[in-house]
């Protein structure tokens, strides 16, 4: 058995194939040079997974999407850097392009399912997934299975507000965690400092380095991230939560201060009693194609199942 597995983020596009126990195999990567429309993103997944495939045959497709996606028809609707999904029939044109079932989520909630099921073998638990790149999402894993709360989502941490009059989010509302702490947040956020702003990975760089104001900058960020996962850790009580993206990933510090300050504000008998632990996701860069390939191998399984009920 094979499976194809894709993903479209906010800076590539990847595809790749999966066995049947879900081990990724040849893939291709195509960064992307500007923003594009979902029909061109969607001609290139076409033509980056035909051209890995070579004629083979796959049993089912995952896709991994970076945005939301309604799950009773598994369509994508939208994403907020790149326009044109609710246009676009994603799951009729792959399911024509390949041949075979395909399978839609969103990207954050795929990551969730691979680190639970690959990356921490984590199958007993709650396990809370956060990526903090070029925008904030999260997904959730129970006893290694995703928790699907809602038709469109759940686990949407990035559109926390955490700034009432902070800058204006792609969703519409002001100050999101997104906007402030994502990898161009942080960048919105050095400006409100510095006179000239600073690329995130400059800020990490500086505060590394024990430069004063990043300090300063840093820890302000640090303050919204515990603002949003402290209710995360009163709701959910997760016993794991993992990091993934660049921006917490590269910068381990950071992170132990993430930590310190959400322990600070949640619920004391949690903290005291159950604290969940906070890592670094094993998966690194694989976690959504990973997760796709997971999402491929469960549809499939779901459907055959069903298919022997019947
Ligand atoms: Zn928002």
């Amino acid at each position: 058995m094979r499976v194809l597995c894709l993903e479209s983020g906010g800076t590539k596009l990847v595809v790749a194939e999966a066995d049947e126990s879900g081990r990724l195999l040849g893939r291709t990567v195509r960064f992307r040079a500007e923003a594009q429309r979902a029909s061109q993103t969607l001609d290139e997944l076409i033509s980056a997974g035909r051209e890995l495939l070579k004629g083979r045959k796959v049993d089912a497709v995952g896709f991994g999407f970076g945005g939301t996606v309604s799950r009773s028809d598994q369509r994508p609707l939208f994403c907020y850097h790149e326009d044109g999904w609710g246009d676009v029939d994603a799951h009729q044109r792959l399911t024509d392009a390949f041949c075979a079932p395909v399978f839609i989520e969103n990207d954050c909630n795929v990551a969730a399912l691979a680190e639970a099921r690959v990356g921490w073998k984590f199958l007993e638990g709650t396990l809370f997934y956060v990526t903090v790149g070029t925008g904030i999402g999260a997904g959730i894993v129970r006893d290694g299975t995703p928790l699907r709360l809602g038709e469109v989502g759940e686990g949407e941490i990035g559109h926390l507000i955490v700034e009432p009059s902070g800058p204006l989010c792609g969703c519409g509302h002001q100050g999101c965690l997104e906007t402030l702490c994502s990898g161009p947040g942080l960048a919105t956020l050095s400006g409100q400092y510095l006179d000239e702003p600073i690329t995130g990975p400059v800020l990490m760089e500086r505060y590394r380095a024990g430069d004063k104001m990043a300090t300063l900058i840093v820890q302000r960020a640090a303050d919204y991230m515990a603002q949003a996962l402290a209710p995360v850790v009163n709701i959910l009580a997760p016993d794991l939560i993992v990091f993934g993206g660049g921006v917490m990933q590269d910068n381990p510090q950071y992170l132990d201060l993430v930590r310190n300050r959400t322990l600070e504000q949640a619920f004391p008998p949690i903290v005291e009693l159950a604290p969940p632990r906070f890592e670094r996701s094993r998966l690194r860069t694989d976690v959504v194609c990973q997760g796709a390939a997971l999402l491929a191998l469960l549809g499939l399984n779901a459907l055959q199942s069903t298919s022997d009920d019947l």
